[in-house]
């Protein structure tokens, strides 16, 4: 843990992401990270075995507990962020409830963001109430509707930027500072910027949480998440709750999810150079009504962008002219991009929030936070620009064509 904070003071992002976690791995100077499939480790004496428990003596007990690939990860993804340390576990909604539950007591109140991914928004309305947990939502855009729905009580601050899937952006730096003057956390999802683009703890976040599912595993084959924290008191608490309520991650997915890491800043870059050519190509469109991109200058917190990202990402929302209707004759008619909830992969993805994975937040909740029906979400991928492009306008074409 502390060998990979010094070094990524030293080494750039790419040079971190491909050799971080990697480094006490070698038993046959094997270079990638092996796959330690054990459930439990053995202990050379009882001496041992208690020395081990009761943290005397440093060593593998139990894989829910910790296990040498899932550390490996940890450790990786914790150097990008600048983190203390992190806690994989075995989904991103895993993470999100190992923030809740290691850091919400009853009685306690929570401001978050309006846009929040669906499943983070249900949990605190329909289930962490039942524990004692009230949540205001806000749109934590505006950094004045975080401070007003701030009450004694507060314990955490929890936001998304860029968020999804509005692609408004939330003022770290600004919301840090309102955390912080209340005594409470500020616990930020990155998984729509990743670490290469943006890292929150730069700017005063306590907590950030990723799907490991999206980006940072980028192909769309495994299911992962994780939480990091800049204070070992927060790192110490996470891992605890985690651990005892079985939220952990698995060495075979700890593993892929490191390979598919390694390769982070490279696809990034290309998934937003794309992403960048396709939302001026849309916002240029006839059949188009609107496009939110944070890379575009109408972008109302364009600036912000500037400020806090390293770049503007691979994501992008925009309405279609004809509305919903529009919208699903688009999403029907394309066929390279695929019709799919997730995010985050090396091939392009488009779906509907608003029947699809924020279905769940109520109807009139949802266009509240600017979840409109007509909205639609595209992850880009790394293929040619020009093939992307092309579907989309092809798809774009067929809208309004049985009403002539
Ligand atoms: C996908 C996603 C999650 C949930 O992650 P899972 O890996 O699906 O459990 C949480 N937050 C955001 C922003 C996401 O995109």
């Amino acid at each position: 843990m502390k060998k990979g904070k010094k070094e990524a003071d030293r080494l750039g992002k790419s040079t971190t992401a491909i050799h971080s976690g990697s480094l006490e791995h070698t038993i046959y100077g094997e270079v990638s990270v092996p796959i330690f499939q054990s459930s439990t480790f053995a202990f050379s004496s009882v001496e041992d075995g208690a020395a081990r428990f009761s943290g005397e003596k440093p060593g593998y007990i139990y894989s829910r507990l910790d296990n040498p690939t899932v550390n490996a990860l940890e450790e990786a993804v914790a150097t990008l962020e600048g983190a203390c340390g992190a806690v994989a576990t075995a989904t991103g909604m895993a993470a999100v409830s190992s923030v809740y539950l290691s850091f919400l007591s009853r009685g306690d109140h929570v401001v978050a963001s309006k846009c929040l991914y669906g499943s983070s928004r249900v949990i605190l309305e329909t289930e962490l109430i039942r524990y004692g947990v009230e949540s205001t939502f806000v749109d934590s855009s505006r950094l004045a509707d975080i401070q007003k729905a701030m009450r004694p009580q507060t314990r955490m601050v929890f936001v998304e930027t860029p968020m999804n899937p509005s692609m408004n952006l939330t003022d770290l730096a600004g919301a840090a500072a309102i955390a912080k003057k209340h005594g409470a956390l500020l616990a930020v999802d990155n998984t729509f910027a990743s670490p290469y683009l943006q890292r929150p703890i730069e700017f005063g976040a306590d907590i950030v949480i990723h799907s490991l599912t999206k980006f940072i595993n980028g192909h769309a084959d495994v299911i992962g998440g994780l939480v990091a924290a800049r204070d070992k008191e927060h790192y110490d608490r996470v891992k605890k709750v985690a651990s005892l309520f079985g939220n952990t991650m698995d060495p075979h997915q700890a593993w892929l999810i490191l390979r598919g890491l390694r390769t982070l800043p490279l696809r990034v870059q290309r998934a937003q150079e794309n992403a960048a050519k396709l939302a001026g190509f849309l916002d240029a469109h006839p059949k188009i009504a609107w496009v939110s991109y944070p890379g575009l200058s109408h972008h109302p917190q364009h600036e912000l962008a500037k400020r806090q990202m390293d770049g503007f990402g691979a994501m992008l929302s925009f309405g279609v002219k004809d509305g919903l209707q529009g919208a699903i004759t688009l999403m029907n008619n394309v066929r390279l991009i695929g019709l799919a909830v997730s995010l985050g992969g090396v091939e392009s993805l488009i779906e509907h929030p608003a029947s699809m994975t924020h279905a769940c937040i109520e109807p009139a909740k949802r266009r509240e936070a600017g979840i409109l029906d007509e909205l639609v979400r595209l992850s880009v991928g790394c293929e040619d620009v020009e093939d992307l492009r092309n579907d989309l306008d092809q798809a774009l074409n067929r809208i309004g064509e049985g009403q002539k």
